[in-house]
């Protein structure tokens, strides 16, 4: 049964979801599906340049690909729907009508020319650059006289002359002044509803009574008390996580690297990966196990436990992370990921085998093509590695496997593994070291001194190819 816990993740279609969002969408997930409340996708699209349809599917792709699922958005239906801001031009138009009509927002006038040059002056005297109330304080008269002249008002927020108050759930008390915050837009002029409007009738009108989001949105938040209180609607609770920084302390961005989700999608790192590491972030599991699969960060995730601090990208934590998420999954789902990595062997009857003899190796899946090459034509082998079947130990080796692979049956990698201790125990008898006995196998099959354990190489290479390749030598 879900209760009354309803939370969104909100994110504009205006680029790629970016680490810090998924990181959002991630806690709010975890919220909601820890308590079992309900999570709202919605799509902020009121940027009609920067946002785009194929960003929103991509979007939405990502966050299923993490596997971030949603129980209200634009892609069901709920009962608070629509879940694009575009397409919920009537419901802010209702809502600023209402708030012109009690005086809470009156027209403005003033061009953007105007605007700018206030801004201008304003900062030039080291004052904040806060609108003017030009007008606020028009008459009737004036009103009429501008609209006489055509001028399309947009609609501004008459800011109330309070303190402004609200409980962070993570910070704490918060207060602003007014006279930081400044009669702000909630219509602009064309008639679209403004960012911090659109929000808040939003979360008032689809019942959001948690707000999870970024420490940026903090001023923002003190508009949208203001907003919810002339609206006559109850104020959410709000939790403003960290941030995601990059390592030199600045916004996580482009030039730290990669910044987006299906980057990192296409360099190989799982997704249980991602949302391991972005838990992490801000967050110490109890008991100091960092390894964690979703429904192990489902367990023992609380939101009242995140740090307040700001999280530090480390691509090298990320890295190792991603390698013992290859350890834990299950070879099936591996497989189904790494097809697309390595698209020369994904159809091998052996893939399986194939990508279970390199796991040690990977960092991420993109690293399969470099550790599958040696199951691939045998290289000759280069100077340094040759001395490996041009000695007289090396060669008695090859011939005792070339003896023993005629004489048995290959059916899997048990008999594979098998094959190759008989050879290991026959001249190690003899006084070799394990080396001196795998070594010349090695290089011979592959031509390298490295690569996937032998009997895994034995077994995909096959008997006849193997045994050819050893009597090349
Ligand atoms: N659309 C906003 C963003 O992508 C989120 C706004 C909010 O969470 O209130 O940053």
């Amino acid at each position: 049964m879900q209760n009354s816990i309803r939370v969104r993740f909100a994110p504009s279609p205006t680029g790629k979801l970016h680490l810090g969002s998924a990181r959002t969408a991630l806690f709010n997930w975890l919220f909601a599906r820890g308590q079992d409340g309900t999570l709202i996708l919605r799509i902020e699209d009121t940027d009609p340049e920067r946002s785009k349809r194929s960003l929103e599917d991509s979007i939405l792709d990502d966050l299923r690909w993490l596997g971030l699922d949603w129980d209200e958005g634009p892609d069901t239906c709920g009962a608070h729907g629509p879940y694009r801001q575009r397409e919920r031009a009537e419901t802010y138009r209702v809502h600023s009508q209402r708030l012109l009509g009690e005086g809470k927002a009156y027209p403005c006038y003033c061009t953007l020319e105007e605007l700018e040059e206030k801004k201008r002056q304003a900062m030039a005297a080291g004052r904040t650059p806060i609108y003017d109330g030009t007008c606020r304080r028009l008459s009737e008269e004036e009103r009429r006289g501008r609209e006489l002249q055509g001028l399309k008002p947009a609609i501004r927020f008459r800011v109330p002359d309070h303190e402004i108050f609200f409980e962070d759930l993570l910070h704490g008390s918060m207060r602003f002044s007014p006279d930081v915050i400044g009669d702000f837009i909630i219509v602009r002029s064309d008639g679209s509803a403004g960012f911090n409007f659109s929000v808040v009738v939003d979360d008032a009108t689809m019942g959001i009574s948690h707000v999870i989001r970024g420490e940026d949105h903090l001023t923002n938040t003190a508009r949208h008390v203001l907003l919810f209180e002339a609206l006559g609607y109850a104020v959410p609770l709000y939790l403003h996580h960290s941030l995601l920084l990059g390592p030199d302390g600045s916004k996580m961005s482009k030039r730290h690297g990669a910044t987006a989700v299906p980057d990192y999608r296409e360099m190989g790192y799982l997704p249980q990966t991602l949302i391991n590491y972005l838990a992490l972030l801000s967050w110490s599991p109890p008991a100091e196990k960092e390894v964690l699969d979703k429904d192990e960060l489902l367990r023992l995730f609380d939101i009242g436990d995140l740090s307040p601090s700001p999280a530090v990208f480390d691509k090298a934590k990320l890295d190792w992370l991603n390698s013992k998420h290859l350890h834990m999954a299950p070879l099936s789902e591996l497989v189904r990921a790494a097809g697309r990595f390595a698209p020369e062997w994904s159809d091998n009857p052996h893939f399986p085998l194939m990508v279970e003899s390199v796991l040690d190796n990977l960092v991420t899946l993109s690293d399969l093509p470099r550790y599958l090459a040696p199951f691939g034509p045998a290289e000759v082998p280069t100077e340094q590695v040759a001395h490996w079947v041009r000695s007289e130990s090396g060669r008695a080796v090859v011939e005792k496997a070339i003896d023993i692979l005629e004489n048995r049956d290959l059916g899997g990698l048990e008999d594979a593994k098998q094959i190759i201790a008989e050879i290991k125990r026959d001249f190690m008898e003899k006084g070799l070291k394990a080396r001196e006995v795998l070594m010349p196998v090695r290089v011979a099959l592959t031509g390298k001194d490295k690569g996937p354990p032998l009997p895994y190489l034995l077994v995909v290479l096959g008997l006849e190819e193997s045994i050819s390749r050893l009597r090349e030598l």
